[in-house]
């Protein structure tokens, strides 16, 4: 019946992050009034033997019940944008007064051009941008449950972040999450180094590359292009590494050659003129004479 009603829900709001709060606080409402039947059923049950666990875990079960009810509220509250700014190439939407936003749409305008210039594509629509107050928004209004750490979420003309107010590394990082959203309008398969990379690249998100890089290119820890892809990405350095990449590719070969291997990533051979190996190596020692100790770029 819930899943049901969900639907309906679904169908009705027509968008998910709303849909997916409103069903929150009335499941929850639910689970809480079964939870109530539950225990006063069981009297007489060895569930509950003593009077005073019976209240002990009713005490409980409400606490639980009212913090998701109320993060389910705040969360829907906070899908309702009652804040709307409208720019060249944006909208934002916010639930409250956001005063970073001026701010973030002034970067993302500046940014707007170079990197749909870059990736050569010609977006059909303006990007809403929705800001949250705070991760557990964010969080409970995406349903990103399985990865906390990422703050920001990109659909083909959507973008969903955390306020920069709460963390001011998202200003760049709103960046690097349009280029994703520039990304998605060019149809490939490609690695994931290769669309973080030309995210990382792109959006100036280089992830402290030069500090963190320098000792694992020393001792020789460098991860093969198959090593960064799919989910050892993020374990293997990714982040930074892939910047590397895409850097090293950008610099040697150019934008054009650079996206045309964004369009076929299989295509090293004719767009570079080198095996996929081949290149690794190119790229290996690019990484050891600019990543190799921190003294060489301190120039
Ligand atoms: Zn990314």
């Amino acid at each position: 019946m819930l899943t049901t009603a969900s639907y309906f829900v679904f169908y009705w709001v027509g968008e998910f992050n709303k849909a997916i709060t409103l069903f929150g606080a009335v499941w929850t409402l639910l689970i809480l009034f079964a939870s109530y039947r539950l225990i006063k059923k069981s009297k007489t049950a060895p569930l509950f033997p003593q009077k005073i666990g019976k209240r002990v875990v009713l005490s409980v079960i409400a606490l639980i019940s009212f913090i998701f009810i109320y993060l389910n509220l705040s969360s829907l509250q906070s899908s309702f944008y009652k804040n709307r700014l409208e720019t060249q190439h944006f909208i934002f939407y916010s639930s409250k007064n956001d005063d970073s936003l001026d701010k973030l749409a002034d970067l993302l305008e500046q940014n707007y051009g170079r990197i749909t210039d870059a990736i050569q594509v010609k977006l059909p629509a303006k990007t809403k941008v929705t800001v949250f107050p705070n991760p557990m928004n964010f969080i409970y209004s995406i349903g990103q449950f399985s990865n906390f750490w990422s703050l920001g979420v990109f659909g083909e003309d959507a973008l969903y972040i955390v306020s920069p107010k709460y963390r001011p590394s998202m200003f760049q990082s709103t960046v690097h999450e349009f280029t994703h959203v520039v990304l998605s309008h060019v149809d490939s398969k490609r690695p994931t180094w290769l669309e973080e990379g030309v995210a990382n690249y792109f959006g100036k998100t280089d992830l402290n590359a030069l500090n963190v890089l320098p000792p694992l290119v020393s001792a020789g820890k460098i991860p093969g292009f198959d090593e960064l892809d799919g989910s050892a990405f993020v374990y293997r350095n990714g982040y930074p590494y892939s910047y590397t990449i895409v850097e090293f590719l950008a610099a040697k070969y150019g934008y054009e050659k650079l996206n045309d291997f964004i369009r076929h990533p299989e295509d090293w051979d004719r767009i570079f003129g080198v095996s996929k190996a081949e290149l690794h190596d190119l790229w290996v020692g690019y990484l050891r004479e600019n990543y190799g100790s921190k003294m060489v770029r301190a120039k």
